[in-house]
C-alpha cells in the first residue's frame, strides 16, 4: 500500500515522524487513521479476552479446589474408619496423607491454604469466600449418593 519510490520520499516520511515536517497528501493521513483503527481494534479485543481468560482460570481453580476438598474429606473418613476415630477427633495432615494420591496433601491452585478440620466437619480452603468450598451452591455437580 505504501510505496517508497525514492530516497527523497523516505526522508520526507521519516521527517514527518520526527515532527520536523508534516507528511503531505492523503497517503499519510490514511496511514495514521488505519494505525489508530488497528490499535483500537486490538485494544477492544484485549479488553474482551483478558477478563474472559481470568474468569475461566478462576473457575478452573475453584473446581480443582473442590475436588481436592472432596479428596481430603474422603481421606479423613478412611482414616477415621481405619483408626477408629470418633466425631470431633483432631486430624493432622500426616494422618491423612497416606490416603491421598501420591501420599501427599493436594495444593489449592488458587493459592488457598487447606484446613483439614476435625472428624465430622468439612475440610476448608482459605479461599472459601471465592467458592472454594464443599458447601458452595455453585460447586460442580452434587456429591455422589451414598
Ligand atoms: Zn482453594
Amino acid at each position: 500500500m505504501t510505496h517508497l519510490n525514492s530516497a527523497g520520499h523516505l526522508q520526507r516520511r521519516l521527517a514527518g515522524r520526527c515532527g520536523v515536517g508534516r507528511p503531505h497528501g492523503p497517503e499519510a493521513g490514511l496511514t495514521l487513521i488505519e494505525t489508530l483503527i488497528v490499535v483500537g481494534i486490538i485494544g477492544i479485543i484485549i479488553a474482551i479476552v483478558i477478563p474472559a481468560i481470568a474468569r475461566s482460570r478462576a473457575a478452573t481453580q475453584r473446581k480443582t479446589c473442590i475436588l481436592n476438598l472432596r479428596q481430603i474429606d474422603a481421606a479423613k473418613e478412611q482414616f477415621a474408619i481405619e483408626k477408629r476415630k470418633l466425631q470431633g477427633a483432631i486430624v493432622r495432615a500426616s494422618d491423612i496423607s497416606p490416603y491421598m494420591r501420591g501420599n501427599q496433601m493436594p495444593v489449592c491452585k488458587g493459592g488457598g491454604i487447606y484446613s483439614i478440620q476435625r472428624i465430622g466437619r468439612d475440610p476448608r480452603c482459605s479461599l472459601w469466600r471465592k467458592g472454594h468450598s464443599l458447601q458452595d451452591p455453585n460447586s460442580i455437580g452434587e456429591p455422589e449418593p451414598e
